[in-house]
């Protein structure tokens, strides 16, 4: 009976240690590979694109976009996105 108590107290606490291992190494895991996974969509959102009629940069997320041709240009405002000569 006491063996039984004893396997059973060694179990609960490998269990425990192991969790709180696996515990550290999930959260290190995240920090390794989540900001990696986050970043991509970051840069995307604050890429600058010039607006080819003023010249200004502004961010693709907050450009006013016109396709033409197959090619996506940028524009810091309709005004110039209107101004642009070609269609
Ligand atoms: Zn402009």
């Amino acid at each position: 009976m006491l063996r039984f108590v004893v396997i059973l107290i060694i179990s609960v606490f490998l269990i425990t240690i192991l969790r709180s291992v696996w515990a550290l190494i999930s959260r290190g895991l995240a920090d390794l590979f989540g900001p990696a996974q986050q970043h991509p969509p970051v840069p995307m959102a604050r890429e600058l694109k010039r607006d080819p009629v003023c010249g200004t940069y502004i961010a693709a997320a907050a450009s006013v976009r016109k396709i033409v041709k197959g090619e996506t240009l940028y524009f810091c405002s309709p005004n110039c996105r209107d101004k642009y000569p070609g269609a």
